[in-house]
This record gives structure tokens, C-alpha cells and sequence, in this order.
């Protein structure tokens, strides 16, 4: 019989061999020019970092205008930098996705907080979540209508209440009493978005007469989408990400997205990665999307951008999904995937290099 310290030996010689085989998919030449500096799990690439999205579907460069371009790079680049001197002082991870969100919330261009998409029944419902890497403690509201920025109720729900998530009349009766912004449903509203909804009910209503089904019809899909997210690093090596959303245009009966769902729309985890997502919610939920990634990681020593690929690229699409998700690491590595023709993004790394990105290509 071997001896214990035999079979040791022969354990550790097996761990190293496993280290010495390479991996072709951590070649930097097979790296995408936007998930940039991707190095082994272990190596530190920015001492910080900021990613956000302002939600995924098919944006197409033949659909917009220059200004309508300019206008959304310029409300990215401003949500980015707020967050970026957040970090840059030294501030935390959490302040940092809270208050870039804020900006996305206010702004009409994304589907969330002011601008966010109508229900079936003509009202704006809306979802959020946050998450901090450090104590796994997660905040998140659905379907309320009168708080002007989810994500400040989703981190009151985190720090001040015992509970997770909280929907409805209740969420809204804590954020008053956590003296939150409270304003008229009217606040939420835009044209804009009306006829977004009155296009895809005309729609549904032709596909219905026609015996085909709606559900899959690509403008319906694609009009649906925008919800906003950030995932951060901080200088502490603290990780969070927060998401926030109207949902999907003509959800009905109390319909509730991935985005208050810890671990589908958003997850966030010190041991491996912070992650926020945009796409069709119902399959972000199955597919328990956020949650997969940092668990491909965990268990797997997958890197993050294996990681969002296998889960985008494959698992979500195989489902019969679409959508995207920004992430950033441990080590600052940050990755910005998705399976649509566009999804508005950004990233900043600790030397202040800033990306914005709208189409695939
Ligand atoms: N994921 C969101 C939802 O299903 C929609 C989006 O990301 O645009 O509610």
C-alpha cells in the first residue's frame, strides 16, 4: 500500500501538470479588441474598473441618425465618468454603480426609470437590483410605479430592510418611509415609448388574426429591450453590479423580468465576478444567466470572458434568448457580451481609457 505522503506527491505533480497544458482560448491574439487585456484569472489588470450597458437588442447603424448616436454616447460617456471619479477617489464599487445608474435612470433614452417601456395596460412598471460582491448582500424592487430611481430603492431594501426583494405597493410604501424620491406615475411616461406599445399590440393583433405567433415575431422582440446596468471595481477589490428596468414593452398581469432576480439579471461576487444584463428576461431567468458566469468561474476556473461566452454565445441562444451582459472581474479584466446586433456600452479601465460601443461590428 502507498503511503500517504506518496499520495500527496502524486496529487500536487497532477495539480501542476494540469497549469503546464495551455489554453488556447487565453491567447491574447484570440481576445476580442473590447474585452481588452484579458490575462489568466490570477493576474490583476486594473487596480479598478467601470463597465455599463444601456441595454441590447437589434440596433442597427441604418436606423439611426448621427445626432440620435451622438446623443446616446454622450449620456454613456456621462453616466461612465461619474462613477469612474467615484472609483478614482477611492470610493466603493456600490456608490459607484448606484450613481452611474442614476444618470442612465434620468435620462428619457433608456428604458428605465424616466423613458421606461409601457405595460399592457398603459402604465410603467418598473424593476431593479443591486448586489455587493464582498458580503453576497443583495437589494431588489419589482413592478413599482411612483419611485423616480429603482436602484436607490434596491440598495435601501439591501442596507436598511431584512429582506432581498420587495414588489409592489410595499417596496413603494418602504421607500417613503426611506424618504426616497417619490414622484407621479406621469414622470415615467414618454411618446416615444406609447408608440412603441401601440406598434407592437397592432402587431400582435395581426399576428393573432393570422394564427402566427407574436411571441416570436423579431420587431416585437427587439422593440422590448434597454433596460441600464453597471458593474464595478473598486480600489478595495470590492465588486458590485446593479441593473435597472420598465421590463419588456406590453408585459401584462404583474409581469417580473430577470432584473430583481439575484443571479439572472445580476450577480455580483469578490470571489470571482460582478455581472449585469439586458436582454429577453424570461430566458435570463431559465438560464439563470448572471449567476452561471460567476459559477462557470467558481467551479470551472473558467476566465470571465469563457465564462460570458459559453452562457451568451451558447446557452441563452440555445434556449431560443437574446440579449448581453457587462462584466468585470476580480482583476479588473471586463468584458462586454452579447448575441444581438448591438447593445449600448462602455467601459473605463484604472488609466482612465475609455471604450463606447453600439453596434456588433
Ligand atoms: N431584461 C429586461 C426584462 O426582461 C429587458 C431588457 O433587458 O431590456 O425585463
Amino acid at each position: 500500500m502507498k503511503k500517504p505522503t506518496h499520495l500527496l506527491l502524486l496529487f500536487f505533480i497532477m495539480l501542476n501538470c494540469g497549469e503546464l497544458v495551455p489554453n488556447p482560448d487565453k491567447n491574447p491574439e484570440n481576445m476580442t479588441q473590447e474585452n481588452p487585456d484579458p490575462k489568466s484569472n490570477s493576474e490583476k489588470v486594473n487596480e479598478f474598473a467601470i463597465v455599463i450597458h444601456g441595454g441590447a437588442g437589434t440596433i442597427l447603424k441604418k436606423n439611426m441618425s448621427e445626432e440620435k448616436e451622438a446623443e446616446y454616447k454622450a449620456k454613456l460617456e456621462e453616466a461612465i465618468r461619474v462613477g469612474y471619479s467615484i472609483l478614482d477617489k477611492g470610493g466603493s464599487s456600490l456608490d459607484a454603480v448606484e450613481k452611474t445608474i442614476n444618470v442612465l435612470e434620468n435620462s428619457p433614452l433608456f428604458n428605465a426609470g424616466k423613458g421606461a417601456v409601457f405595460t399592457n395596460a398603459e402604465t410603467n412598471e418598473l424593476d431593479a437590483s443591486i448586489m455587493d460582491g464582498k458580503t453576497l448582500n443583495a437589494g431588489a424592487s419589482a413592478g413599482t410605479k411612483t419611485v423616480k430611481n429603482p436602484i436607490n430603492l434596491a440598495r435601501a431594501i439591501m442596507e436598511n430592510s431584512p429582506h432581498v426583494m420587495m414588489a409592489g405597493d410595499g417596496a413603494e410604501t418602504f421607500a417613503k418611509e426611506q424618504n426616497l424620491e417619490i414622484v407621479s406615475p406621469e414622470y415615467f411616461k414618454s411618446e416615444n415609448r406609447l408608440n412603441t406599445l401601440k406598434r407592437v399590440i397592432k402587431k400582435e393583433q395581426e399576428k393573432t388574426k393570422n394564427k402566427t405567433s407574436a411571441f416570436y415575431d423579431a420587431d416585437i422582440k427587439d422593440s422590448k429591450f434597454g433596460t441600464v446596468g453597471c458593474v464595478a471595481l473598486d480600489k478595495k477589490g470590492n465588486l458590485a453590479a446593479g441593473t435597472s428596468t420598465g421590463g419588456m414593452t406590453n408585459k401584462r398581469y404583474g409581469r417580473v423580468g430577470d432584473v430583481p432576480i439575484i443571479g439572472a439579471g445580476n450577480y455580483a461576487n469578490n470571489a470571482t465576478c460582478a455581472v449585469s444584463g439586458t436582454g429577453w428576461g424570461e430566458f435570463f431567468i431559465r438560464a439563470t444567466v448572471a449567476h452561471d458566469i460567476s459559477a462557470l468561474m467558481e467551479y470551472k476556473d473558467l476566465s470571465l470572458e469563457e465564462a460570458a461566452k459559453e452562457v451568451i454565445l451558447r446557452k441563452v441562444p440555445d434556449l431560443g434568448g437574446n440579449g448581453g451582459i457587462i462584466a468585470v472581474d476580480k482583476n479588473g479584466n471586463m468584458v462586454m457580451e452579447f448575441n444581438t446586433a448591438g447593445m449600448y456600452r462602455a467601459s473605463m479601465n484604472d488609466k482612465g481609457e475609455l471604450t463606447i460601443g453600439i453596434y456588433s461590428k
